[in-house]
């Protein structure tokens, strides 16, 4: 077993949910300032399943409703009837299946090598200084013997020409492949001799190393921008057969931008090289669909939809006569329409909202004993498990007071406070923040949130200026509004335009808070966008999908120390 597999396992080990790593990527970047920036990170999955709350949520079976029931628990329906066809066989094999998570993917590099077909090798050497140096002999002899070997003794020539083939590098560049009939390597000293009759042997021969050394750097360059755009390419569609985003603009490939030119402003990042692992292989084998064919889910859709918000906020008013008056405390006997256990009765005539409900425990495994949220909680509220995952992720490597910036109607809160954080809890929205602090009551966890009613912007601004106001936070959590469940139907989400407030600013204000951030996105999200903010928070990345019943639901991005890292690297630190 690879030392790279001994650690993954060792990093998951203590995680509930099966998880692997598919990928790794070192990108140089030249920015738009033209300073240098380099981002490392990784590509993982987490599986995660709740086929047991999903079918605790299901609907008694009457004739009529059978439509809708396999519409809305399509997921559980897929798996009843395999189980139905395979019965205790099929029990089985998902539990071979889920015991093959454990055999985590082996770095591919064997398999690759033994596939490569011979003579199209390619070595990626880091820097001119590199490949001159295991190709200048082999340049200028060979050059000089073509030159001038009809001017050498037998002898001689037949040594030089020995010592030239034994010299030959395993992977000269492109232009060098076929280098006597190259004619920018032949006679380049044929004008020096012609204006200098006089010049002298040593003389020529400096002359004619250093014109080669000079032209064999021109084609290096050349060379290797193709290389690397090459790569970029090839990164990008395996990080998107992956069921990723990738984001990136040709334009950001060196072979597209000339980077000597100063004149053109560059507003992204280029890349000037860029190296990876990603495990494809991996993916398919566990995934069984490929990613890109799934249907859109939006059970977990994170919604701000204008319209939505408009019934919201008249369905929270429904109790307060006077909207300005905000009360914190709730009440269940005027505030009815906020228990969930009700929302059967409550959402009949709103069929947007009773595809939720019968997803109910999912949400929330705890909901009939109190749960209460708003018409918006049941399409934002993070599912339980991939809420367990993150805490899971986030609440370790001591890390103990979490800042949850959009608390909602409280799912990742609570699970933070489940796994023993301290956490802060944000919303502006007071009723969202009530149905927060009553549902972590439900969890017993009430006493270990503090709710603040606020702007997040503010808090971190008044956090800032003020450090005596400020607690020490070890992790912030974001989940912002991502705008409406049609962040699905583009192909990419852009963090800026797709999150209400732009999802750049949230994460530049949160870095004043800590450099730890766990980032919860559409799995849509531009994974571009993803390592500029790792560009600016000069940290390392972990781009996690939350495959939840095999099907990629949505992603977490982790920065700081929250984000994976092997063994051997945290050991070096
Ligand atoms: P979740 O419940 O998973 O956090 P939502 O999309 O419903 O998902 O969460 C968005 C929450 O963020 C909403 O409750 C909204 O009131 C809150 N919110 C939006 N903007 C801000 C802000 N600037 N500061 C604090 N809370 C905000």
């Amino acid at each position: 077993m690879s030392s790279s597999t001994e650690s993954v396992l060792d990093e998951q080990g203590d995680y509930q949910w099966p998880w692997c790593q598919m990928g790794h990527f070192g990108i140089n970047f030249i920015q738009s300032d033209d300073s240098k920036a380099y981002v490392e990170g990784d590509l993982t999955r987490a599986y995660i399943k709740d086929y047991d709350l999903l079918k605790a949520s299901k609907r008694p079976k009457p004739e009529e409703t059978e439509e809708l029931i396999q519409t809305d628990l399509s997921e559980m329906s897929l798996k009843e009837d395999e189980t139905e066809a395979l019965g205790e066989a099929s029990d089985k094999l998902l539990d071979e299946k889920d015991r093959a998570f454990e055999v985590l993917p082996k770095w591919s590099s064997d398999k690759r090598k033994g596939k490569k077909k011979k003579g199209k090798g390619r070595y990626n050497y880091h820097s001119f200084k590199e490949y001159w140096d295991v190709s200048c002999f082999w340049l200028t002899q060979l050059t000089w013997l073509n030159d001038f070997g009809e001017q050498m003794t037998e002898d001689n020539r037949k040594e030089l020409t020995k010592q030239c083939d034994e010299m030959k590098p395993i992977y000269p560049i492109d232009h060098h492949e076929n280098l006597l009939e190259n004619s920018d390597y032949q006679n380049v000293t044929k004008k020096m001799i012609e204006t200098n009759p006089e010049a002298t042997f040593e003389e020529i021969y400096a002359e004619h190393c250093s014109i080669i050394k000079k032209q064999s750097e021109i084609d290096y360059h050349i060379f290797q921008t193709k290389e690397v755009t090459r790569r970029c390419k090839d990164m990008i569609s395996r990080v998107k057969r992956l069921g990723y985003a990738p984001g990136f603009e040709e334009t950001q490939f060196p072979a597209f931008y000339n980077l000597e030119d100063h004149s053109k402003i560059r507003e992204k990042p280029v890349i000037k090289e860029i190296r990876y692992t990603i495990d494809e292989a991996y993916a398919k084998k566990f995934c069984g669909a490929d990613p890109r064919d799934e249907k859109t889910d939006e059970s977990t859709a994170s919604t701000s939809d204008i319209n939505i918000q408009q019934e919201s906020s008249s369905q929270n008013n429904i109790t307060n006569d006077n909207p300005s008056e905000i009360r914190f405390n709730f009440n269940p006997e005027t505030e009815q329409h906020l228990i969930a256990s009700n929302a059967e009765k409550l959402y009949a005539n709103d069929p947007e909202i009773s595809k939720y409900y019968w997803q109910r425990y999912r949400l929330f495994s705890r909901l009939d004993e109190g749960i209460i949220m708003d018409r918006e909680g049941w399409f934002s509220v993070t599912p339980e498990a991939i809420a367990e995952h993150i805490a899971d992720r986030v609440v370790r490597h001591n890390v103990s007071v979490v800042v949850d910036a959009f608390t909602g109607v409280g799912g990742n809160a609570i699970q933070f406070a489940l796994r023993g954080a301290h956490v802060i809890a944000i919303d502006m929205d007071p009723v969202r923040l009530k149905c927060a602090r009553e549902n972590a009551r439900v969890y017993g966890v009430e006493d270990y949130i503090d709710f603040i009613c606020a702007d997040f912007f503010d808090v971190a601004a008044t956090w800032t200026m003020d450090k005596k106001m400020a607690p020490k936070v070890d992790a912030v959590f974001l989940s912002p509004p991502w705008g409406g469940p049609s962040y699905l139907k583009a192909k990419e989400f852009d963090l800026e335009t797709g999150c209400c407030p732009n999802g750049v600013d949230i994460f530049d204000v949160s870095l004043k808070i800590s450099p730890n951030i766990a980032y919860f996105l559409p799995r849509n999200t531009k994974v571009s966008q993803l390592t500029e903010l790792a560009i600016k928070a000069k940290s390392r990345m972990e781009i996690e999908q939350s495959s939840l019943n095999s099907k990629i639901k949505t992603i977490t991005v982790y920065y700081g120390k929250l984000a994976y890292r092997e063994k051997s690297q945290k050991e070096e630190n």
